[in-house]
């Protein structure tokens, strides 16, 4: 299996550092605000390789940070007059949602930064110890002078790098691409206590602190979004490589392409910022995911609402044909073959996971999958062996890209549903609705949207 690597420029035949085990990284989102379909993007594309090192016979171990503390989060906070904290624990509830709702199920720990300060100030006092950083009118900076190897991820000479930083007048750092470990409070911030004073965490320490401590000085795969490349990215390897002195400090490093919307940047000031949230408005999630998954997860996607609507479409298509082949058993046991459907599944299944194989393809993927549609179609589904191969193969792709999941599978009993959508009833007429609506927002978890009209409440499963 090859794995391009930003590092290397190159696609990596893929081998972690120790045998089956994957050790797995993400950066997670600032949680300020509602997850945008950029967020998806990066997310669906992530959950997708970890589902196929798991569907290879990996046993991945797959963390994401959370930052929770920021000043994003900050100043929201103040527009709105709430804590913090408060308006962090809003957002991280409503990205779980999100997440859940496009099937990204694959993360095995969310860890938040602000449970992680401890770990942010030793490393910070090893790294001053160490001679990389240095304390600053209660602030601490990493030294990027001390660090010869920063800009080898992204390619960037050290002189375009300081001719790139922000021309910011900071008369705390020695350098201007100098980078915050520690910053120190501002009147009314949240803040912990620190050798340095009162302050919080800096932002790329955060994962450095979290990743260290959960996998080692050394793991496997990172990813996260291209624009995070730099200087998030190459501050990290700055930290952990200074602090270990093990090189390199991530194997493969992963970064998605980004998300633009009619050839635009995303931006609340153009307009055309687009939420999670509002395009499940009109969309199904599995729609969304589908056309997310519909193109390499290192190329940019442009998004507009006539592609959904083509992905809408063409997902559909699929998932008829595929729930065809699922409800079948065949009904010739006698091995009257259907040549056709047999010769289409061999070479789908090839195409499928070659693609999978270079570089977690899943636009080649998927496109393997049409011919498949096409051939179940048209098929009597009479061979039971033939179309018991086919759907084995359907559940495999259901496994490793998270859609075409069989509603069946999710095991839901209808009696059960009606039991509890009758003592919802009841509530109702005896006007209990803020009981009435907890049981809707339960159900909602589970995937059951109801709908009331009348006295009558109608469900689905979403
Ligand atoms: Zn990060």
């Amino acid at each position: 299996m090859l794995v391009y690597s930003t590092l290397s420029r190159e696609k990596e035949e893929f081998k972690p550092i120790k045998g089956k085990i994957v050790k797995m990284f993400v950066c997670g989102p600032t949680v300020y605000d509602y997850p945008h379909i950029g967020h998806a993007k990066t997310y669906v594309a992530m959950d997708v390789v970890a589902r196929y090192l798991r569907f290879k016979g990996y046993s991945v171990f797959y963390v994401q940070n959370i930052t929770d503390i920021d000043d994003k989060i900050i100043n929201r906070a103040r527009e709105m007059n709430i804590k913090a904290e408060e308006l962090a624990d809003r957002f991280l509830r409503i990205y779980y949602e999100d997440m859940e709702k496009l099937n990204v199920k694959s993360v095995n720990l969310f860890a938040r930064a602000t449970q992680h300060v401890e770990e942010i100030i030793e490393q910070t006092e090893m790294l001053i110890e160490k001679g990389f950083a240095y304390e600053s009118n209660g602030n601490v900076y990493f030294d990027v002078s001390k660090f010869s190897d920063f800009g080898k991820l992204s390619g960037q000479k050290k002189e375009e790098l300081i001719a790139g930083a922000r021309v910011e007048v900071d008369e705390n750092k020695k350098s201007p691409e100098d980078f915050a470990l520690w910053k120190s409070m501002k009147e009314g911030e949240p803040f912990w206590n620190s050798p340095w004073g009162r302050g919080r965490p800096g932002w790329h320490i955060e994962d450095t602190a979290i990743s260290l401590n959960y996998l080692g000085e050394s793991y496997d795969v990172h990813g996260g979004g291209i624009d995070l490349i730099f200087p998030h990215h190459e501050a990290e390897v700055a930290i952990a490589e200074s602090l270990t002195g093990k090189k390199p400090f991530v194997r493969y490093w992963l970064h998605t392409g980004f998300l633009l919307v009619n050839g635009e940047k995303m931006a609340k000031s153009l307009g055309n910022f687009l939420t999670i949230r509002g395009i499940l408005e009109k969309y199904e999630p599995m729609t969304l995911r589908f056309f997310l998954l519909y193109a390499h997860y290192r190329s940019p996607i442009d998004f507009s609402y006539e592609l959904l609507n083509e992905a809408d479409e063409a997902y559909k298509r699929l998932d008829t044909s595929f729930r065809r082949a699922q409800r079948s058993e065949g009904t010739d046991k006698e091995g009257g073959e259907d040549r056709e459907l047999k010769e289409t599944l061999l070479s789908c299944k090839h195409r499928f996971f070659e693609a999978m194989d270079d570089d977690f393809n899943t636009r080649e993927a998927i496109a393997a999958l049409f011919p498949l549609a096409k051939a179940i179609n048209v098929s009597p589904l009479s061979d039971v062996e033939t179309v018991s191969e086919v759907r084995s193969f359907i559940k495999d792709v259901s496994e490793i890209l998270g859609l075409f999941e069989s509603k069946e599978e999710k095991n839901i009993k209808p009696e059960i549903i009606d039991a509890i959508l009758d003592i919802r009833k009841m509530l109702r007429e005896e006007k209990r609705y803020d009981l009435a609506d907890r049981i809707r927002a339960k159900l909602s978890e589970c995937g059951i949207e109801i709908e009331d009209s009348g006295k009558e409440t109608r469900w689905k499963i979403s």
